[in-house]
């Protein structure tokens, strides 16, 4: 499995039995039409339902385009894109979800912005077809990131993307975990573009993250790439370091002159209360990048292959 092809497909499949057949359907109908090369690159991130088989079933019907990797156990997303990047042999490389959120349709339509000479092309849905609550929040996180990093993408949410060959070995180096694969594909291109995309609603079960599993993404995305949060919370403590020694200052001189005062206890009590939070929520932002040290520190795997099932040669 050396030969190099056109373009690697790289699909991560969690429990998407219900999706696989028709999504297998629609992609080799768009790609033949392409008449480049192609393969198709299926990490299966630990499915308990059929999916495995059915990837097995494609590779069987066409072992020429179809690989599938296995993964022991649940990885999430990204990290099953990584481990499809390690394996991909296109010179240009598409994700895209297993949901058909990503109509398989518009893939010719990133080649042909890469054949343009863009390394790295991006895209932002047209008419977002999620539940408010994933709209809204993932609007908010995109205006951080916007201000806390200089990764610049219309809609960080969009998983249909074109990289170049360059970038993605730069990625598979860089051997990064807890990642978030757009963004730091974005910091390895030179010549970044976005297209607008169809996007349509799952076609078939839920969506794989619950409310934990999108925090913990956002905090991957934002502590992954800067340290502003960090530096937001020291300036933030000099701020009420100055202010209240401001007001120590005045106290002591209300004391002196006027005498000691005893209200204003549930005041003094709230400002408490809220700096104690701020304490808090600055330990967690310290423990998000501790975390993240003690991780790469720690050198175990990022993910852990059962099995690769591809033709030989
Ligand atoms: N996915 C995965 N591992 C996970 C969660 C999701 O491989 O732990 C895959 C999932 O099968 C799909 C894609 O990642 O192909 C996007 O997931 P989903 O559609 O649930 O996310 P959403 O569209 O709600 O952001
Ligand atoms: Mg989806």
């Amino acid at each position: 499995m050396s030969k190099t092809v056109d373009v690697s497909i790289v699909v991560p499949v969690y429990n998407e039995a219900e999706n696989l057949p028709l999504l297998f359907q629609r992609l080799t109908d768009a790609l033949d039409k392409e008449a480049a090369s192609y393969e198709i690159i299926f990490t299966n991130d630990g499915s308990q339902d059929a999916s495995f088989d059915l990837l097995k079933g494609f590779y069987q019907k066409r072992p020429d385009c179809v690989r599938v990797i296995d993964f022991h156990g649940n990885f999430g997303q990204h990290m099953a894109i990584m481990a499809a990047f390690e394996k991909a042999r296109g010179t240009r490389v598409v994700t895209l979800d297993a949901d058909l959120q990503n109509p398989p349709e518009e893939i010719p339509k990133l080649l042909a912005k890469m054949d343009e000479g863009f390394d790295y092309v991006g895209s932002y849905r047209h008419h977002r077809q999620d539940t408010f609550f994933r709209t809204y929040v993932s609007r908010l996180v995109n205006w951080f990131r916007e201000s806390t990093t200089d990764i610049k993408m219309r809609d960080q949410g969009c998983m249909l993307r074109a990289y170049s060959r360059q970038i993605i070995d730069q990625i598979v180096q860089s051997g990064e975990r807890s990642t978030f694969i757009p963004a730091l594909a974005y910091k390895f291109s030179f010549n970044p573009t976005e297209v607008e995309v169809k996007h349509d609603a799952r076609a078939a079960g839920v969506s794989k993250y619950n409310l934990y599993r999108l925090v913990r993404l956002n905090f991957d995305l934002i502590t992954g790439f800067s340290l502003i949060p960090l530096q937001i919370f020291t300036l933030f403590g000099m701020v009420v370091s100055a202010l209240s020694g401001l007001l120590v200052a005045y106290l002591v001189l209300r004391r002196l002159i006027i005498g000691p005062e005893a209200e204003g206890v549930f005041t003094l009590f709230a400002i408490l209360f809220f700096l104690v939070s701020v304490v808090i929520t600055g330990i967690g932002i310290m423990g998000e990048y501790l975390g993240r040290i003690f991780q790469t520190l720690s050198h175990r795997p990022r993910f852990v292959i059962r099995q690769v099932i591809e033709k030989n040669g």
